[in-house]
């Protein structure tokens, strides 16, 4: 059996590896979609595909979950034909894991069997709250799993967010 996750990893955090953890468990083989793959260098999609490729893979490699694949995908904006161009680009899979809403309603209108993971610590351990949190210097490397925090001091993330935080207006 093989399973699908999709997710935009700006950046990779608990919630997310929890998620995928137990997947692996369960799948065969877990396929990871990396969605709005093009998208780097800003507030709300700081990092480049290849640094959220490094941040997913060193995470479960470091827990010793080694039955994935990882899949960038570009936005197509074109919603109908979303699920043709993700089929185009990633292995053939049996279930799509997700909670977003329009992900849900588009695989499931091309017949995908879709399964809600179970949400964890949702108010902490998400995307848009570390990225408010390393903008205002608060405490976040506990959201993440351990490789994400030393990626982001690897590709010097933090002093990335705070130039895309800065206008030339000061
Ligand atoms: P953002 O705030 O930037 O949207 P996010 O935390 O929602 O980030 P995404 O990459 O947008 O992360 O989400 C990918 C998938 O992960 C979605 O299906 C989302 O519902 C799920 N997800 C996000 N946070 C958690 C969590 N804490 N526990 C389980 N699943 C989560
Ligand atoms: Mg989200």
């Amino acid at each position: 059996m093989r399973a699908l996750y999709i997710g935009r990893f700006q950046p990779y955090h608990l919630g997310h590896h929890a998620v995928i953890k137990e997947m692996a468990s369960e799948a065969d083989e877990v396929i990871i979609c990396i969605g709005s793959a093009q998208r780097s260098h800003e507030l709300e999609n700081p990092f480049t595909a290849g640094e959220r490729y490094l941040m997913i893979s060193k995470s479960l490699r470091d827990d010793g979950v080694f039955n994935f694949y990882i899949v960038p995908i570009l936005d197509v904006n074109w919603n109908a034909v979303w699920v043709s161009h993700v089929e185009s680009l990633i292995p053939p899979v049996d279930v799509v894991y997700t909670n977003n809403p329009l992900i849900e309603r588009l695989f499931k209108e091309r017949d995908y069997k879709v399964r809600a993971p179970l949400l964890f610590n949702r108010k902490e351990y998400s995307g848009s709250e570390i990225r408010r949190r390393m903008l205002n210097n608060e405490s976040w490397k506990d959201l993440v799993p351990k490789a994400v925090a030393e990626v982001i001091k690897e590709i010097e993330g933090m002093k990335r967010m705070k130039d895309l935080g800065r206008n030339d207006t000061e």
